[in-house]
């Protein structure tokens, strides 16, 4: 439990509300809002509130106060956690990770951040170079990444468009010695469209209004941003970001981490490329397709380092194998956009991976580091999108909702898991207590041959032209029975739902109603092997080598790509892996309101998040265990002056004996349990009262 602060600022722990109800909880949660502490505790789990508003409790003072500290012995917070799993890590040689969840505009992001400063600050004492130098590498890592896989939404003006999961290694001193990160669903459908109010990718506004002159002139890019088509949908180009000064900043920070100048001169020429793809324009002149404004065909060529004949032939026309042949089959003006649309998602999103991965050679821990260093400890944090429940819910939303399935399953296996192992350990008996395990659901999206995304994979690879509407008939025969999933086809009463287009998954966070309307589509997730080609047979080779399955002609491509589905299955089933190998550690944040206000806390919001993130189940494991436990030698250290046993020290054969005397003084023996090395309280009652007794005597 945390350092008892005042009481006017409430529970600083969910376990010691006097009755565990969602009336109790919220009105717990509200006043600490409302009176700025933003964060509270349950057991480990930090639950977090975006207080919106620049909060000065991260500074050095407030690092120092809680390096090295015990969890209960400062009021919740963020650097207690990063403590705690630094501790774990350096101590007893675990590696752990950091979970942060929570909608978008919780506060996951920053929180993250405010964890790797701490990292940053409580290490390297010694301030060895080598050291100084990887760290600053893995924050500057941090601005690169932002800038290209983050955007201005109308919920968060710097929302992450992608999930994140960063390893940072440590060696036997507790120095940060490189990292790894591993990115997960860029939202790239954005590239060429953003909802009324929204952005593009900061890195294109960025590029117009910090590049200097001379660079745009060389990439044919004028300063304005509705002079492209691309970046100015949602009808806003700026940001509450000083998009010329970040510029700077991220050209900077790629040359620090060791990004070529050849390498950030061609990354700004794949952002100009796009630029200049969404303002190209198809006509049709008879049976054929042609291009309205050809001379920019010229500029994307010579920003790609190809010709132009063979950037128009791949814009307009399509290689297709009939049998032995092959032949250049011609699009019609709607292929053709459809086609460039694909090619400017899919550059963008291989030119973040390209980044990611060209950061990851950097920071990597090599192995004759590894030698070097010797033990090799690692804290991983994980910053994912959380749950989306939007008005028209895709395939985006249904990915993004399977994962946080999967993070809740793994939250419940190893919250209860470790609580058991605890038990165990110290060799007391536990009590089973129930609650929802969603097992069923994360079965329902990932069973081989049952699930859904394997049912949509079964309509992606038919030949022949299988509709969205098909994949509903499919969904509804194979998925009639269960509890989980239904249809208007299913339940005719259900008038919410259109009988051609929708579905519905009771989630463990809420109903969510998906229209099939481009599933398919987006699951093949198709880009013409003629756009590949083109991009490997470019003279720059930081782009060939972007491109390497360019290599094969059409007759060669023969496998089928994996589904993007099926990838993103994979990569959360790899990332569940490696988490449940680490102490897992959970930030669960929480957005007060839609405003973006610091003063509104709304009751309903919060709720429903509170709600399905499980909180509420979360307070009763902790609490049908036992509330609290604390080592003996500690407990004896808080409360000693309570009786004359063992104040001011005790004459007894061991601390526990010590504390069971003053147990048995206060009368508390029969809500707590003797563990091997610590003491088990079960009510929160009893430690009220201890902490009362403790203040009337000091
Ligand atoms: P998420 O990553 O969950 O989508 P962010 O971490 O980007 O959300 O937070 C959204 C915005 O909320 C930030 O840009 C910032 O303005 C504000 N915010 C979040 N956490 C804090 C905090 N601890 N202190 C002050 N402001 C915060
Ligand atoms: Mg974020």
């Amino acid at each position: 439990m945390a350092e008892q602060e005042s009481l006017e600022f409430g529970k600083a722990d969910f376990v010691l509300l006097d009755t565990v109800s969602m009336r109790e909880f919220m009105a717990n949660l509200k006043l600490r809002f409302e009176k700025g502490k933003i964060y509270t505790y349950i057991g480990e789990v930090v639950v977090s509130v975006n207080p919106y508003r620049p909060m000065n409790i991260y500074g050095k003072d407030t690092i120092e106060q809680y390096k090295g500290r015990e969890l209960y012995e400062r009021p919740p917070h963020l650097f207690a956690i990063a403590d705690a799993t630094y501790k774990a890590m350096k101590r007893r040689s675990k590696d752990t990770c950091i979970v942060i969840s929570g909608e978008s505009g919780a506060g996951k992001t920053e929180a993250s951040k405010y964890i790797m400063q701490f990292i940053a600050a409580i290490t390297n004492p010694s301030q060895r170079q080598e050291v100084e130098r990887v760290k600053n590498m893995l924050l500057k890592s941090n601005c690169v990444l932002e800038a290209f896989g983050n955007a201005k939404t109308n919920r968060n003006d710097n929302s992450s468009r992608f999930g994140k999961y960063m390893d940072i290694n440590f060696d036997f001193k507790g120095d940060p010695i490189g990292g790894h990160i591993n990115n997960y669903l860029l939202e790239k459908s954005r590239v060429i469209v953003q909802q009324q109010g929204e952005r593009n990718f900061h890195s294109f506004y960025q590029l117009l209004l910090g590049g200097p002159e001379k660079l745009l002139r060389t990439l044919h890019i004028q300063k304005d941003p509705t002079a492209y088509n691309f970046i100015k949908a949602g009808g806003v180009l700026k940001s509450a970001i000083n998009d010329a000064a970040e510029f700077k900043a991220v050209a900077d920070a790629m040359k620090v981490i060791g990004f070529t100048s050849e390498e950030i001169q061609t990354v700004y020429k794949i952002l100009a490329t796009i630029l200049h793809l969404g303002n190209l324009k198809f006509a049709m002149d008879g049976d054929s397709v042609f291009i309205e404004n050809s001379k920019l065909v010229s500029v994307i060529a010579e920003l790609l380092s190809t010709k132009s004949d063979v950037v128009e032939k791949a814009l307009m026309y399509r290689t297709v194998a009939t049998g032995r042949d092959v032949i250049d089959k011609q699009h019609t003006d709607q292929e053709a956009s459809y086609g460039r649309d694909a090619f400017a998602k899919a550059i963008y999103d291989r030119l973040f991976c390209w980044i990611v991965n060209r950061i990851n050679d950097i920071i990597e821990v090599k192995n004759y580091d590894a030698k070097i260093h010797g033990k090799n400890t690692v804290i991983g944090v994980l910053d994912i999108y959380g749950f989306e429940i939007f008005d028209n819910n895709s395939l985006e939303q249904f990915c993004i909702n399977y994962c946080n399935e999967k993070l809740q399953q793994l939250f419940i296996q190893l919250v209860l898991k470790q609580e058991q192992e605890e038990y165990q350990r110290e060799g007391i008996p536990w009590r089973h207590i129930d609650y929802f395990n969603n097992q069923i659901i994360v079965d329902l999206v990932e069973q081989q041959h049952k699930g859904i995304i394997s049912i949509l994979d079964d309509a992606c690879v038919n030949v022949g032209k299988v509709t969205d509407k098909m994949f509903l008939d499919a969904l509804n025969t194979k998925l009639q029975k269960h509890a989980h999933y239904s249809s208007r086809k299913l339940c005719a009463t259900d008038k919410t739902l259109d009988f051609d287009r929708d579905f519905r998954i009771k989630h463990y966070a809420g109903h969510v109603v998906y229209s099939v309307i481009g599933f398919i589509d987006k699951n093949k997730d198709t880009l013409f092997q003629d756009f590949k080609r083109l991009m490997y047979n470019s003279s720059n080779p930081v782009l060939k080598n972007m491109w390497p399955e360019g290599k094969l002609s059409i007759t060669e491509v023969t496998k089928r790509p994996l589904t993007a589905a099926t990838l993103f299955k994979s990569s959360m089933i790899a990332l569940v892996e490696n988490l449940a190998s680490k102490e897992p550690y959970y930030v669960r944040c929480i957005k007060p309101n839609e405003q973006k206000s610091p003063l509104l806390f709304d009751d309903q919001r919060c709720q429903h998040q509170v709600e399905y993130l499980g909180l509420m189940e979360n307070v009763r494991v902790r609490r049908a265990g036992f509330a609290y436990r604390q080592s003996y030698d500690r407990f004896l250290q808080r409360y000693k002056m309570i009786s004359e046993f063992t104040w001011p020290n005790h004459d007894m054969r061991s601390d526990q004996e010590a504390v069971k005397k003053l147990v048995e003084c206060c009368g508390f023996q029969h809500d707590v349990a003797y563990g091997k090395t610590k003491l088990f309280i079960r009510t929160p009652r009893t430690l009220f009262t201890l902490e009362d007794r403790r203040t009337q005597m000091i």
